[in-house]
């Protein structure tokens, strides 16, 4: 495939715009060459500036869940659009979304919407602390919850990738109330409980972690967490800006049975346009300002083309609960297909998925947590993997430490054609 105008274009970028990019995995650093530009999208596939066809394996990084300009969530768009961009006031729309959602999602009673999946974890953070009183927080290492401060100690996605877990910046004030855990170890996470006990406002995690490629919550992990919670006035918050809505139409919440004290959103609950929300039970949300004291705000919150497309985008997985199992499907069988081709070339890997969340290690270490995930990443691999998925057409995320996200627009001949790329591929690993 030839990439000559995206090479331009991103020469053109690097003048004006940090390193080239809005966002920093988009830059390709981890992998080497230089990111794809794209010109337009439909349904499954990526079209870039040099006119090659791509099957896309990363929907924008999770939100397109039912592929690209998907023509619901467009047409609500564009009616929108034409009655006015923002107003700066209450709209139906928003009573609207809010009441499906609370509908959707088990165990919330009331959501507010922001414009980030990092403004969505930064906000519930802040809920915590001024509802319980308290300051700390317990984190995971190789969780990411956006780009604010706190969140910014051993970091995953491209924190992770480009080695800056923990950025400068971060003041040490700040850092300081951030306690690091490791990911699916109980015993680690009830040892920092104890040594902090009166002094934790919530522990935040990814209930199934994708910022270190995909990691399954170990049995128990999660109950254990909220049972821990419970006993000790900690709340729990789930980050499901990647799960919420994709790994069912509750999210980690439904597939799993536990309840968190409050939840995060981004990603597919913005149809595409930028949305995160956070949501709680009454008693929580109602410390919210301007109800309770703790403030949050945001000009365009509520915005009305993200709600419109947002609303478009849930009323389909509402309407249509078997887009979740469809999915989950389609990912089981690239699983199988890869796994298969993979072996057969003896390849060293691992795969680990949930529902429409996969990622591939080559390291034969079960990925775990963090420094498992480190580990077994085998970067020199991972990053001839990528090219040549890339050469070949097929667009997989360009850091061997995100999840790839399925959306239901592929089709069987589209994870055919993939499996024989991987086939191809594993040939020159
Ligand atoms: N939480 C999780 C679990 C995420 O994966 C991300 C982004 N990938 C965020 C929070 C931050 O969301 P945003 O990039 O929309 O700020």
């Amino acid at each position: 495939m030839i990439y000559k105008r995206s090479s331009e274009l991103f020469a053109e970028a690097q003048k004006v715009i940090p390193g080239g990019v809005n966002s920093p995995v988009r830059a390709f650093k981890g992998v080497g060459g230089h990111p794809i530009f794209v010109k337009e999208a439909k349904g499954a596939y990526m079209y870039d500036e040099d006119g090659n066809k791509l099957i896309d394996y990363i929907n924008s990084w999770g939100p397109l869940i039912l592929g690209h300009a998907h023509k619901p969530v467009v047409d609500a768009v564009i009616e929108k659009a034409k009655k006015g961009t923002s107003f700066g006031t209450p709209t139906e729309l928003e009573t609207k979304i809010a009441e499906l959602a609370v509908k959707m999602v088990p165990n919330i009673d009331q959501i507010r919407m922001v414009n980030s999946g990092t403004e969505a974890c930064m906000s519930a953070v802040r809920l915590a602390r001024g509802f319980t009183g308290k300051d700390k927080i317990i984190k995971f290492a190789g969780c990411y919850h956006g780009h604010s401060d706190s969140f910014l100690i051993q970091a995953g996605s491209g924190a992770m990738t480009f080695g800056t877990p923990n950025s400068p910046g971060v003041t040490q004030g700040t850092a300081k109330d951030t306690l690091l855990a490791q990911y699916n170890d109980l015993e680690n996470v009830k040892e920092l409980v104890e040594a902090n006990k009166d002094d934790l406002a919530c522990i935040i995690l990814e209930p199934v972690a994708g910022n270190m490629g995909c990691i399954p919550p170990a049995e128990g992990f999660l109950e254990g967490l909220k049972k821990l919670c419970d006993e000790n006035g900690i709340l729990l918050v789930f980050d499901e800006v990647m799960t919420g809505f994709r790994l069912a139409a509750g999210g980690v919440q439904e597939r799993a049975g536990v309840n968190a004290d409050i939840v995060c959103f981004g990603k597919v609950i913005g149809g595409g346009l930028p949305v995160g929300a956070f949501a709680a039970r009454n008693e929580i949300m109602n410390y919210l300002a301007p109800v309770g004291p703790v403030y949050q705000a945001g000009t365009l919150s509520g915005n009305p083309l993200a709600m419109a497309a947002g609303y478009a985008m849930l009323s389909e997985l509402n309407e249509n609960r078997n887009i979740f199992e469809s999915i989950d499907k389609k990912t089981e069988y690239l699983h199988e297909g890869m796994e298969k081709v993979l072996k057969d070339n003896n390849i060293e890997f691992t795969i680990n998925r949930l529902g429409s969340m996969i990622s591939v290690h080559f390291g034969n270490e079960p990925v775990i947590n963090f420094d498992s995930s480190s580990n077994s990443a085998s970067l020199g691999t991972f990053n001839k993997f990528f090219h040549g998925m890339l050469e070949n057409g097929i667009y997989i995320a360009p850091s061997a430490f995100e999840t790839w996200f399925i959306s239901d627009a592929l089709s069987y001949e589209d994870l055919d054609k993939t499996i024989e790329v991987v086939d191809k591929v594993a040939k020159t690993l």
